[in-house]
């Protein structure tokens, strides 16, 4: 699933290609994918193109598009300059050889190019939103962007002192503590942090809750010098993959020696989700 970095690499792609494009027209082929009518966005420029957690927002000239690219979902841009490119498949860029495919569900033509929203699991959604009131709900239980002034040690501290009984794991995973942490950069942080993903947050030294407060940004940041993770299903707008994993300390690094002591990673499941650890490294 895009994390933080994935999507706010996906939002500087776009932002750089289709801020002050017109909208042409939107294909919808999957109408469940789509909230809303294209001729509510049809014929608008847009404005801008934000993020909040894992929620892509454009602004048009006169309202929103809210995007949730869920477990699957891609926005892969062609410009029109490169059609013959992208339709006829470069060698190196197979894997945008033949948009759009039988994914790709909602198609946007643009000024200048088409953009492709491909979704093999059909979870994600967009969303047309009349005005700011429309928009709150999708935000309101969102906790501060790593990059916020809101995010300090001490709304950490405090926000985690209300969950003691839950595993680290768990808490870092809530939208509401830290927006758009989810399992790699929770596994990575707490790494970094040598602290144990199954530990009850009652059980954190100050210390290690200032490592992790100073560790959330840092695998964010990381991962964004890298483009984001190379999961299988996670593309760039221009349909390449990001290179984050080959940095990662721990996820989905099972079995493979630590890089900081040798001892096997591990895997175990918290809450349903995996969890990847290093035994020697993280108490
Ligand atoms: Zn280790």
């Amino acid at each position: 699933m895009p994390e933080l970095p994935e999507v706010e690499t996906i939002k500087r792609g776009l932002k750089t290609k289709l801020v002050g494009q017109k909208i042409i027209s939107v294909d919808v082929r999957v109408p469940k994918l789509f909230v809303g009518f294209p001729e509510m966005i049809e014929g608008q420029k847009i404005i801008d193109i934000d993020r909040r957690a894992k929620i892509l927002i454009w602004k048009l000239e006169k309202n929103y598009l809210a995007f949730h690219l869920k477990m699957t979902g891609q926005l892969i841009y062609a410009p029109n300059k490169n059609r013959n490119w992208v339709v006829g498949g470069h060698p190196d860029k197979a894997y945008v050889a033949e948009l759009p495919h039988k994914h790709s569900h909602i198609i946007f033509q643009l000024e200048n190019g088409t953009l492709y929203f491909n979704d093999l699991r059909k979870f994600g959604w967009i969303k047309v939103l009349k005005d700011d009131a429309e928009m709150e709900p999708l935000v309101a239980d969102l906790g501060p962007e790593y990059d916020w002034p809101e995010y300090t040690l001490d709304y950490l501290q405090q926000k985690l002192a209300r969950r003691g009984g839950v595993t680290i794991k768990q808490a870092l995973l809530d939208q509401s503590l830290v927006a758009g942490v989810g399992n790699i950069y929770a596994d990575e942080a707490l790494f970094l942090s040598k602290v144990h993903p199954k530990r009850k947050v009652s059980s954190l030294t100050g210390a290690e809750i200032a490592a992790l407060y100073q560790n959330i940004p840092k695998v964010f940041e990381t991962s964004l010098n890298h483009g984001g993770t190379s999961s299988q299903h996670y593309r760039k707008h221009d349909g390449s993959k990001g290179n984050y994993l080959n940095f990662a300390n721990v996820y989905k690094r099972e079995g493979r020696p630590c890089k900081t002591c040798g001892t096997p990673i591990e895997r175990i499941k918290i809450a349903s989700r995996s969890s990847h650890f290093c035994p020697q490294c993280q108490k």
